[in-house]
């Protein structure tokens, strides 16, 4: 149940070599007071927790020097009314097996995100978002065990504060909030969501199925990203920023062909991948990481590549936009080092 000095290379998809002091595997609800037993062990010494699912929106630092508990909860039960499927889903379920396996069924509306990688009990952390959906869009609840106190608790969807890559769970009154199940709905009354993107390009003379929808994102996911499989990777490194009027007004009068959203406040959304392209950045490299060449938002490690790396390049990347465009780029993969998440800023602080 629990290894000691454990190598997470294999539990990362940017496959970096690091340590955890303790690896938990989390995989029956029966464990939970010896998980809650664990955890203020854990505290006694001092060691920091860290949560941690399929390792795809992560990047380990440094060696974590506490307890990891490794989400492997499995467990999908299925009940429906006359207008919805209801899934009940173990955080530890892989979320593009979810998807595959609802369309499969006939259980239509998660079609946009297949082939996000990582487990369904950490879709929520970020409201992982692909192709005009979001995880909010189907979510009914998320059940959570708090660490802190061994209490089983749920919230509704407007309680998760969802937000784009954002919700609740990312707060740290929500630190100690380890995502056990969520409660999805899927309307029987489908409706295609097929007008973002390349989605665009689909025969919409006929009417589109989600079985359409769901091979063409897989066919574009497969063409447009690196496989983590084949060369390490978190997707997105940065967040699509969003910035004031005033400066995407500017920036477009230079670059008129600008990709740019206008968001409900008057903010302009930005896409990251666009400017670090712009910014000639593909291809660049620092070490064994490297820009992807073929999709700038990504920064892949080409096979030995180290934390600190990454971290230069994540740096340079973020310092060559903001000299040339103005534009602060944030990171969305999650930093982890010795003693829980930290962040770039911090981690360069610490060189
Ligand atoms: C090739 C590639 C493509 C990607 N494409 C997209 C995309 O299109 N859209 C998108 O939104 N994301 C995308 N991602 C990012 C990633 O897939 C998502 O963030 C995913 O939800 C991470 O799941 P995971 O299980 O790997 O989480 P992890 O990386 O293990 O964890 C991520 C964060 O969630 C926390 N966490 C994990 N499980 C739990 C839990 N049970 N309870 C509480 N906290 C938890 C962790 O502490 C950590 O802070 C992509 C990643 C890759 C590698």
């Amino acid at each position: 149940m629990i290894e000691t000095h454990c190598s997470l290379k294999s539990f990362n998809s940017f496959a970096i070599e690091a340590q955890a002091e303790q690896l938990f595997h989390l995989t029956s609800r029966s464990q939970f007071p010896a998980l809650i037993t664990h955890i203020k062990q854990a505290k006694q010494q001092n060691m920091p927790i860290l949560i941690l699912g399929g390792g795809s929106n992560v990047l380990f630092c440094e060696d974590f020097a506490g307890l990891i508990i490794k989400v492997e909860l499995l467990g999908v039960d299925i009940t429906e009314t006359a207008h919805d499927f209801h899934l009940c889903v173990g955080a530890g379920e892989n979320w593009h097996q979810l998807v595959s396996d609802c369309i499969d069924k006939g259980m239509d509306g998660l079609e946009n995100l297949a082939l996000i990688p990582g487990v369904v009990g950490a879709a929520p952390v970020q409201n992982i978002g692909a192709y005009g959906s979001e995880f909010k869009d189907f979510c009914q609840s998320v059940e959570y065990i708090d660490l802190a106190s061994g209490e089983v608790q749920t919230l509704n969807r407007e309680q998760c504060l969802f937000g784009y890559r954002d919700s609740i769970f990312k707060t740290t009154a929500f630190k100690n909030a380890l995502i056990t199940q969520v409660q999805l709905t899927l309307s029987k009354q489908w409706q295609p969501q097929s007008r973002y993107g390349a989605l665009n390009d689909l025969d919409k003379t006929q009417p589109v199925t989600a079985k359409q929808i769901y091979q063409s994102v897989c066919e574009i996911r497969s063409t447009k990203l690196p496989d983590p499989a084949l060369l390490g990777n978190a997707g997105s490194f940065f967040k699509n920023p969003v910035v004031k009027k005033e400066l995407a007004d500017a920036l477009l009068s230079a670059h008129s062909t600008m990709p740019h959203y206008p968001q409900p406040n008057g903010d302009v959304k930005l896409a990251a991948g666009w400017l670090i392209d712009q910014a000639n950045l593909k291809g660049h490299q620092i070490g064994g990481a490297a820009v992807h060449q073929q999709q700038a938002l990504v920064l892949v490690n080409r096979g030995e590549a180290i934390a600190a790396d990454i971290i230069q390049l994540a740096a340079f990347v973020r310092d060559t936009v903001k000299q040339k465009f103005d534009v602060e780029l944030a990171h969305e993969v999650r930093f982890i080092g010795a003693q829980g998440e930290t962040n770039l800023a911090e981690v360069l602080a610490n060189v």
